[in-house]
């Protein structure tokens, strides 16, 4: 959410309209209604008019009499006389006697069917729309942004989350147990002098568990957590960002010590760019919060969490001393993290006694919390549909592909000529991978269509994690990724579009080893490129001069073609075993690493 919207039809907008109306109705309709009005005559009048057989309508009240003339577009009133006769004589004149003349209406009745009641509806509606939009802003209702501030408050902790429900990023909860050890025993902190920082920021991808690492500070610490979204400051009508920063922190210094967490702050602590027409209202909301945190002592007990998976494009004036001043890095949990975050979702369902989460954690190697809880939860699903009581080994690994490869594409058909290439093109890269001894042995190939768009999927197994990568490594990943595209050279002796993904990611690789690992002879440890976004794809941007990278382009181009030709070579040499093992996931759609493995080494 880095998009600002613009309201563009605020409920002062329906306001006026409706405003707008009622001056139109009482300017315009309230006069011909006065036309209708009544006229007061005498009695004399009366009695001429019902001689001359002119009444209409006409109703005797116990103070007055009210007719109208014969066409009835005339309503006349006057008083009672001690008249016994006029019934009769009335009756002669050919009038009506009628219990439904309109009634000359009150002043008070005036105001309030006029003025009043569609005042009241008109609030009512201002009310009811007011209240929808700032539900669609998560909040909760509030009219102009006078009131109080739509943060969302847990004061009860011991229903939230802890620290235990985290699983795996025991460095994060480890830089956070000392916060909760503040809250707990502030006293001990204050003895020494030691303030707390007011602010800390969670970084890392989306779906790592950063909003419930806040929620589990405040639960730990038995505190109150209220939590805001940037992207919710943002969205509001103008001027209420500021306001409502100003009265969640009013809020929360009234319930120190508590949390407060903003999800998404990069929504409103964007770098100021300094350009006219910036985002007036961001701004002024960042400011308010820059004033607030600079407005309370560091030992007054509110302690700000706040979220990002973008800190290089928050503005410095956020990460300044004394603001987010400390930084807690969330990262994508490793094979032991997924191990340990799937036993915690699988807790949640009816999972078999023989299901080994390691295998399927080693199979998700890449995925996050919040990924590997899909997971899970697809799984259950699938043991539903497939009427099962529990989820199974198979419903887990069925649902790893599901999340990360997208659903299982049942109608689409592939030509038979098109089967046979996906099935090489597949083969081609495990059979690379298997033969470059570094190189991870296969879990699984299929050919099964994915929504993903991808026809074929061949899944790597990491064993162990990996933190450092050589030289040869890589290669070899190059290598393996150009495995696809070799096969259907070796075999068929042309191209096809198969191999995008495969082109995109060994190009990434090659360019890393040039211009980010040092991996070349002639630039040696010199920086080529800078990452600018660690988190989100990882972009980066280069700095060196025009020579030095078309000189870079030379080299990557030249380090894949080596590679390719490796590939080519190696599936030239086991030309048999490629065939075996290609006609075979063309008739099984899907195979195993297993049987990949036992069909090789036969
Ligand atoms: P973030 O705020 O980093 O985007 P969330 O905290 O909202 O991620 O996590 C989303 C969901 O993913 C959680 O509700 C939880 O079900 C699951 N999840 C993420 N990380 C973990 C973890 N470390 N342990 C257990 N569940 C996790
Ligand atoms: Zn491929």
């Amino acid at each position: 959410m880095n998009e600002v919207k613009t309201p563009k039809k605020t409920p002062l907008y329906y306001y006026g309209i409706v405003m707008l109306c009622l001056l139109l109705f009482n300017s315009l309709i309230m006069p011909w209604m006065a036309q209708k009005q009544i006229k007061l005559v005498d009695y004399g009048t009366f009695m001429t008019m019902t001689e001359n057989k002119e009444i209409g309508l006409v109703e005797v009240q116990s103070n007055q009499i009210i007719f109208t003339d014969k066409d009835q577009t005339v309503i006349y009133k006057t008083g009672i006389m001690n008249d016994p006769a006029l019934v009769e004589r009335l009756k002669n004149s050919g009038a009506k006697f009628s219990q439904e003349i309109v009634e000359q209406m009150s002043p008070l009745a005036t105001l309030l069917i006029y003025w009043i009641l569609p005042m009241v509806i008109f609030v009512g509606i201002g009310q009811f729309m007011s209240k929808k939009l700032m539900n669609r802003a998560g909040g909760n209702s509030m009219m102009f942004g006078l009131g109080k501030s739509s943060a969302k408050v847990y004061v009860k902790s011991s229903e939230g989350i802890h620290f235990k429900d985290v699983a795996g990023e025991d460095e994060a909860k480890e830089s956070l147990a000392e916060i909760v050890d503040y809250l707990h025993n502030p006293a001990k902190y204050k003895e020494i002098g030691a303030s707390m920082p007011k602010g800390v920021l969670l970084v890392g991808p989306p779906g790592t568990g950063k909003t419930m690492l806040a929620k589990a500070v405040a639960g730990e610490a038995d505190v109150p957590f209220f939590s805001m979204s940037g992207s919710e400051f943002v969205e509001m009508f103008v001027g209420m960002g500021a306001s409502k920063v100003r009265d969640l922190f009013k809020q929360a210094k009234e319930k120190a010590p508590c949390i407060v967490f903003i999800d998404e702050i990069d929504a409103i602590g964007k770098k100021r760019d300094g350009q006219l027409g910036g985002n007036d209202e961001r701004e002024q909301t960042l400011n308010q919060l820059l004033t607030e945190m600079d407005g309370f002592e560091g030992n007054s007990g509110v302690i700000i969490l706040a979220a990002t998976n973008r800190p290089e494009s928050l503005d410095p004036a956020l990460t300044r001393p004394g603001r987010f001043d400390r930084r807690v890095p969330v990262e994508l949990p490793d094979l032991q993290g997924r191990e340990e975050i799937l036993k915690v979702h699988a807790k949640k369902i009816k999972v078999d006694k023989d299901v080994d989460f390691r295998q399927i954690a080693r199979m998700a190697s890449g995925a996050s919390g919040a990924e590997l809880a899909n997971i899970v939860n697809e799984a259950a699903l699938r043991a539903v549909r497939g009427n099962r009581t529990s989820a199974t080994q198979s419903d887990l690994e069925e649902s790893i592909e599901t999340v990360i490869a997208g659903y299982q594409k049942k109608n689409a058909i592939l030509s038979d000529q098109e089967k046979k290439t996906v099935a090489y093109h597949e083969i081609g890269h495990a059979l690379v991978a298997a033969k470059q001894t570094q190189s991870a042995p296969v879990q699984k190939i299929t050919i099964i269509p994915r929504t993903s768009g991808a026809l074929g999927y061949t899944m790597q197994v990491e064993e162990g994690n990996k933190y450092l990568m050589t030289k040869e490594e890589i290669e070899n990943k190059i290598a393996t990724f150009t495995g696809g595209r070799a096969a259907e050279e070796v075999v068929f002796d042309t191209i096809s579009t198969g191999a995008s993904n495969d082109i995109e990611q060994a190009t990434k690789l090659a360019r890393a080893m040039i211009t980010r690992y040092g991996m070349s002879k002639d630039f040696d440890m010199v920086a080529m490129e800078t990452v600018t976004n660690q988190y989100l794809g990882g972009d980066s941007s280069l700095a060196c001069s025009m020579e030095t990278q078309t000189e870079i382009d030379r080299q990557v181009v030249e380090l894949v073609k080596r590679q390719h030709a490796k590939a080519r070579q190696i599936l030239q040499d086991n030309r048999g075993k490629l065939d075996e093992l290609a006609q075979y996931l063309y008739e099984k759609e899907t195979i195993t690493g297993d049987e990949f493995m036992e069909i090789l080494n036969r």
